[in-house]
């Protein structure tokens, strides 16, 4: 089986979802499609969320009118026969019910969950009954009844797989099946989901679980490319990643893959393609175990980081000093990214900042803490790029006077990380560009 995944702008307007049409049925074989919601849905699910937990009321109510009116319409130009446009109108009518009724009640945490969860629903349905009006036998398999998450939000990929397993078998006559990226049930049997971006992650969970042959995550864009586009204008698709590559741009900022996208299909040694839903013949980028040692492949950048310096005396010739510090962001659940060290100082970064003064706090019996806000990481990623002759000083080089806060390098064979402020960004990724891929910026 093969696993596509088509995100926001490739489902966001009636006729991009006909493409998905004839784009899956042109791939040969059984298929499991896994569908984003519709573009902006998501952000705007959001917006009426944190309206309706700040108790404005009709501030949200103008945002459901508004999607409302926006779904109707994709649903008046999506389907043709008078059958299928009663039934467009009746899919807009009941999710329309359900928002309204969401938002009337009592809203909470959780009615927030089972909003932002509306927008992958609803866009499988419009996919599945498309489908049907162009005579296809296919079938929804709802996510809500195997994607699922633990106490501490990791998905149980065990027990995805065993109810896959338990469930395809009675869809054994459809070659296309169809199931909602994003969404899941966590450990008290909510409604709950993957996190923003989230669909890339469940293509690969389900391919993971279901040992698939490939994952195809089909974007608005020709596959990964070596710089961000959205910053830097010359950039160019790469044709192959390995997984650890991948994974590394994946976690420091490209946003074309989900952070966790690559972990599961890493894991069962499924390969990831990324293809362009606007340019299908473009061959994309090829994630596997295969790959070239000693080329910088591509740069990524992670914003909002936070670098935390701690400077102590007591870490002169101490052993134990370390863990002790870890153990506090331990107790925070807040993962640390990078991390350098000197003889009586040692500086960490962390993107999550929900528990930051209290880890400020936490830290202060060791010494002098101090917290920069606004960083970024920016990640030169190759294959073994630790292992390439004078690497350190192309990096540095390129850089020229872009002041460099910290640098990661030898922890992974496969990334050099440098820390700058947020403001020298775009400068460092430019210059970056012209200096490693002698590319214009
Ligand atoms: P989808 O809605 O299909 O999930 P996303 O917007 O999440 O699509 O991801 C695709 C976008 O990722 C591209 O339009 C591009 O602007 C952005 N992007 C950021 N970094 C990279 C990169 N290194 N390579 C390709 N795309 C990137
Ligand atoms: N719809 C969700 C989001 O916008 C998930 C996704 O598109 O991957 O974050
Ligand atoms: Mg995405």
């Amino acid at each position: 089986m093969i696993i596509l995944k088509f995100g926001g702008t490739s489902v966001g307007k009636p006729e991009r979802l006909r493409k998905v049409g004839d784009l899956v049925l042109k791939t040969p074989g059984k298929k499991m499609v896994v569908l984003s919601a519709l573009s902006g849905t998501t952000n705007t699910l959001v917006a009426i969320g944190d309206h309706l937990l700040a108790g404005r009321r009709a501030e949200a109510e103008t945002e459901i009118v508004r999607l409302e009116n926006h779904y109707q319409a994709y649903a008046r130009d999506l389907f043709h026969s008078s059958e299928y446009h009663a039934i467009g109108q009746d899919i807009v009518s009941r999710y329309f019910s359900l928002i309204r009724l969401l938002a009337a009640g009592h809203f909470d945490d959780r009615s927030y969950r089972e909003l932002l969860a509306q927008g992958e629903l609803a866009s499988t349905e419009f996919f599945y009954y498309h489908l049907r009006e162009r005579g296809i036998d296919c079938r929804l398999l709802p996510a809500l009844h195997f994607m699922s998450i633990d106490e501490n939000q990791e998905p149980e990929l065990e027990k995805i797989s065993e109810r896959l397993r338990a469930l395809l078998p009675s869809m054994a006559k459809q070659e296309i099946l169809i199931t909602q990226g994003y969404i899941c049930r966590n450990h008290r049997n909510e409604i709950d989901n993957l996190k923003r971006g989230g669909s890339d992650y469940t293509a690969s969970l389900i391919g993971a679980a279901i040992q698939a042959e490939e994952v195809q995550i089909w974007t608005d864009i020709d596959g990964m490319h070596n710089n961000d586009p959205r910053v830097v204008k010359h950039t160019v698709p790469i044709a192959e990643l390995t997984f650890d590559e991948a994974s590394e741009l994946a976690y420091f900022g490209a946003k074309i893959l989900h952070p966790s996208t690559i972990v599961p299909a890493q894991k069962r040694g499924v390969p990831v393609r990324l293809k362009n839903t606007l340019a299908e013949e473009a061959p994309g980028t090829l994630i596997s175990d295969r790959g070239t040692s000693g080329t910088v492949k591509a740069i990524a950048a992670k914003d909002g980081i936070i670098a935390i310096n701690i400077k102590s005396s007591r870490m002169l010739l101490a052993y134990g000093f370390l863990r002790e510090v870890f153990e506090v962001f331990e107790r925070y659940k807040t993962p640390i990214d990078m991390i350098s060290t000197s003889e009586v100082a040692v500086s960490v970064t962390i993107d999550d900042d929900r528990n930051l003064d209290a880890i400020v706090a936490d830290l202060q019996r060791f010494g002098a803490i101090t917290a920069e806000r606004n960083q970024s990481i920016i990640c030169v990623v190759g294959n073994k790029l630790a292992e390439r002759e004078g690497v350190l000083n192309e990096v540095f080089g390129s850089l020229g006077t872009v002041p460099v806060r910290m640098v990661s390098f030898g922890g992974s064979l496969n990334n050099i990380s440098i820390l700058v402020d947020a403001g020298q960004k775009e400068r460092a990724l430019r210059l970056l560009n012209r200096g490693l891929f002698h590319l214009e910026d």
